[in-house]
């Protein structure tokens, strides 16, 4: 059987001496992996739609395995982010990101628009950081491991000046912190921003700017809770880390 989907490129892993395996996350069928026979080939009519990133409609042969790539057709190959090694890097981590939370033929349209507009947003060059921290929230989200970034964890209060708990698993008020001692603190503007970019729709995302000590605390806070609650370890992620520390050098 045909299947047309809609999908981006998030995986592509060399197969012998000609051929490609890809792993799409499609709009229909979420995360499917198909063989791209030939894709190696710089003539191959499947080379182009088979790179990393590319979003497109491919046609493949649906079997209960891994499926046989058909024709492709690519709409944007984010030019922009293939073009900068830093964007690269950002865009490599969103689609690691999406292949590790997510299991084979479970379909997300939700996820798949989110992991578009991340794509969108990248190649537009909005603040890469800023795109990612939305992400990551909406991943966590998607995960079922999201913070409580509304009120207290422990009293359910709105009000009051918020930090931040990894044990108790999000906002704790100025009333509540005795019960974790290893709460993160938090800036006012730090917990406001972690309480908007949760909630926030990406594609109406502007130009914001933010300061860098506001922008290292939500890193520290999102960092340590994908490593306590995630059980994830991405290469893109440590080679992010390192190219962070190239950036401030
Ligand atoms: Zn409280």
């Amino acid at each position: 059987m045909l299947k047309k989907v809609e999908g981006i490129v998030i995986r592509t892993v060399d197969y012998g001496e000609t051929n490609k395996i890809i792993t799409l996350y499609t709009r229909e069928t979420g995360k499917v992996g198909v063989m791209a026979r030939g894709a190696k080939k710089p003539k191959s009519r499947l080379s182009a739609v088979s790179q990393l990133f590319v979003y497109g409609h491919y046609l493949y042969q649906h079997t209960s395995g891994l499926g046989d790539l058909n024709q492709g057709e690519a709409i944007d190959s984010f030019r922009s982010i293939r073009n900068d090694l830093f964007l690269t890097s950002y865009a490599a981590y969103a689609v690691e990101l999406v292949d590790k939370l997510t299991e084979d033929k479970k379909p997300n349209p939700y996820l798949f628009e989110t992991l578009y507009q991340v794509m969108h947003a990248l190649d537009e060059e909005k603040d890469p950081e800023v795109v990612l921290f939305i992400f990551e929230l909406k991943m966590l989200s998607v995960a079922g491991i999201n913070p409580q970034l509304r009120c207290c964890v422990n009293c359910g209060l709105d009000t009051g000046k918020f930090e931040f708990s990894i044990r108790e698993g999000g906002f704790l008020c100025h009333r509540c912190l005795s019960i974790d001692p290893y709460h993160i603190p938090l800036k006012k503007r730090t917990a406001e921003l972690l309480h908007l970019f949760a909630h926030m729709d990406l594609a109406r995302l502007g130009n914001i700017s933010l300061k860098s000590e506001t922008k290292k605390e939500i890193r520290d806070v999102l960092n340590q809770y994908f490593d306590a609650y995630s059980g994830l370890y991405l290469k893109s992620k440590r080679f992010l880390e390192q190219l962070d520390r190239f950036k401030l050098d």
